[in-house]
């Protein structure tokens, strides 16, 4: 434990560092003067997109040139990457992948998924991370409230969550403290929220919420880093 951490890069951008590893999810952030992230001086091997919407795909095609990552999404989310001369992975939903890192699990998002040129990107998904030490972190993408996160957490309880807390295009923030109790999950990142004025939320009040159900509240800043 200790060597592997998580840097937040605003709204639902992570980057997660590894002893041998480093995981991009959902990468936009590089028009953001406040984010602290150089990719040419960083180890970035893997990319994980939870669906194709700019706020997500980001800065994928930029990164993945300059990096030749491994781009992991689900299936027509990562045609179009390989199209685009990227190296990417295609998943369906439930599908596994085993990576250098441990392996990560594409699930249920309720969302919509279309790319950037408009294409159907297949269905939205959130991604379960399982490190090498056990370690795992669920990351929501952009969902509703929905009952599969009982199944989730009966099947993997994360130690870790990012859940969306905006609202708008994702459930709000009294969702996600009732997401956080169906997850069973310990510790809670919220990300998706302030970044635009549809998704402003009260951050406060949800770590006393989470706190109060016995949880803990990980509201990062950007360019903050914990590590485990
Ligand atoms: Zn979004």
């Amino acid at each position: 434990m200790g060597n592997t951490s998580i840097k937040y890069l605003g709204h639902s951008a992570f980057y997660i560092k590894t002893e041998d590893c480093g995981i991009l999810i959902d990468p936009w952030f590089m028009h953001n003067p406040e984010v602290n992230f150089d990719i040419e001086n960083e180890n970035i091997t893997h990319i994980l997109i939870t669906h194709g919407h700019g706020d997500h795909f980001g800065d994928t095609v930029t990164i993945g040139k300059a990096k030749n990552p491994t781009i992991i999404a689900i299936f027509e989310t990562g045609i179009f990457c390989e199209k685009l001369g990227l190296k990417a992975i295609g998943v369906g939903m439930s599908g596994a992948v085993k990576t250098d890192f441990g392996t990560v699990r594409f699930l249920p998002a309720f969302h919509t998924n279309s790319l950037p040129n408009g294409d159907y990107g297949g269905i939205a998904a959130s991604v379960l991370i399982e490190l090498k030490n056990g370690v795992k972190i669920y990351h929501a993408g952009d969902t509703g409230l929905t009952k599969e996160f009982e199944l989730i957490g009966d099947l993997y309880a994360p130690e870790i969550t990012m859940l969306p807390i905006g609202g708008h295009f994702t459930m709000d923030a009294k969702e996600a403290v009732i997401a956080s109790k169906m997850l069973k999950t310990q510790n809670v990142i919220p990300m998706h929220y302030n970044t635009f004025d549809t998704i402003k939320a009260n951050v406060e009040e949800f770590q006393s919420d989470i706190s109060a159900i016995g949880k803990t509240c990980i509201p990062m800043k950007i360019n903050q880093t914990i590590t485990f």
